[in-house]
């Protein structure tokens, strides 16, 4: 850190705590009993977990998950004691030390990664809680038929010994095509999952209490579609990322259908306005060339800030209220914006995409992908306020810096 204070980017990614958690509510009360499990991984889908969780726990949520053991000791010192906090990837590298003494729940995919957890547990001192994770036909992480009767003999021989030093917290598994509900793969993964849980349960019940007991066992399966398509949602808690984000995760119905609310505006400004000859080009590679006198509109924001390359000449975004079409290559730091004699002027505020512009689904399928990679792979460099439109204040990045939030009222 420097001593000099930080400008702000002019592209900046407001995230709106009030929507955030009208969404985990909305969920919450469509998968009840089941509990919900706040996916919070990769910085929160892009939105800023520190912002994200923070807000999801100020609203009384305490399950959280992520991918890497990094990002769950990042959670652990920003939530404090009380979240409940689990991870599911590392490597056999992987420093299990630190997540052990940290109380990380941890998924085991390899009868290794098992060994290792035990071995650290010893070294440490601590007692290990673990949820199973199964490979129930996605073929990406998770235990095999074969790897679960290994473990299931690991487990065995772990409550024969002095000191167990494991609680099986939970046992998982992923689906591959829950967003496509008239495939018959959801039904079948939900078969071989129930059968390792039922194996699980009769080693736990063997055990008689000395690996967790039975009644606590945290059974989890389902992902944001399989949360908002499934009734009732198997198991006791379903672990959603997307949908909990505000974004859809269904082909042919919007957040908008699901009750769900965009938790990031991105936004950027005009800071420069200029009349364009009819013949003149646009950008890298003159891709577009304007067919009338007309305006272009520069903006601030490129691929450096993650707004895809691939939407070139293909995105819109939205200034005062009108949709106006990015032209030209979208560029590391900048793209342009064709606003013909539109009254648009410098120092005009940018909807890239949010509640009241375009919608990251529609920048997904501008750039040939799906709103779970726009909102993600927005960078480092741009700025996450968060905002409560409830409660109008922001926070910039948790720096304490606050600023009034102005004119969201009439956004959907
Ligand atoms: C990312 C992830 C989720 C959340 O998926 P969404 O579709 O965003 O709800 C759940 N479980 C696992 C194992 C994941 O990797």
């Amino acid at each position: 850190m420097t001593s000099r204070e930080s400008q702000g980017s002019v592209v900046r990614a407001e995230i709106d705590a009030a929507a955030l958690r009208a969404n985990a509510a909305v969920l919450a009360a469509g998968i009840a009993p089941a509990r919900l499990k706040c996916v919070v991984k990769a910085n929160a889908y892009g939105h800023g977990v520190d912002i994200v969780a923070t807000a999801l726990h100020a609203a009384g949520h305490r399950e959280f998950c992520v991918a890497t053991l990094d990002e769950a000791l990042h959670l652990r010192d920003l939530l404090g004691p009380d979240a409940d906090i689990m991870a599911w990837l590392y490597g056999p590298e992987s420093d299990l030390d630190a997540p052990l003494h940290a109380d990380i729940a941890l998924g085991v995919s390899t009868l290794g990664a098992l060994d290792r957890i035990l071995e650290a547990t010893e070294r440490t001192g601590t007692t290990a809680r673990i949820h199973l994770k199964i490979d129930s036909g996605l073929g990406r992480n998770g235990l095999t038929p074969d790897d679960v009767a290994a473990v299931l003999a690991k487990l065995r021989d772990c409550a024969a010994a002095d000191r167990p030093r494991l609680v099986v917290a939970g046992v998982m598994s992923h689906f591959a095509v829950a967003d496509e509900p008239d495939r018959p793969e959801t039904a079948q993964q939900q078969q071989v999952f129930d059968a390792v849980r039922d194996d699980l349960v009769a080693v736990l019940d063997a055990a008689g209490g000395r690996l967790g007991e039975v009644d606590d066992l945290d059974i989890h399966i389902a992902n944001s579609p399989a949360a908002l398509t499934l009734r009732p949602v198997p198991g006791t808690a379903a672990r959603v990322g997307l949908a909990l984000y505000g974004l859809s995760p269904l082909e042919d119905r919007s957040a908008r259908d699901l009750g769900l609310t965009p938790v990031m505006r991105l936004v950027s400004e005009v800071v420069n306005v200029k009349d364009i000859p009819a013949g003149h080009g646009a950008s890298y590679g003159l891709t577009y060339t304007a067919e009338t006198d007309t305006r272009f509109a520069l903006v601030p924001g490129g691929y450096g800030d993650g707004l895809p390359r691939s939407a070139s000449n293909r995105a819109a975004v939205t200034i005062r209220g009108q949709r106006f079409p990015v032209i030209g290559r979208i560029a590391m730091d900048q793209f342009i914006v064709d606003v013909g004699d539109a009254e648009v002027a410098v120092g005009d505020e940018v909807v890239i995409f949010g509640p009241d512009g375009p919608s990251a689904d529609e920048w997904g399928a501008w750039a040939d992908t799906i709103n779970y990679e726009i909102v993600t792979r927005i960078s480092a460099r741009v700025d996450r306020l968060g905002v409560d439109v409830t409660r109008a204040d922001v926070d910039v990045d948790g720096s304490g810096v606050d600023i009034v939030a102005g004119g969201r009222e009439g956004a959907a």
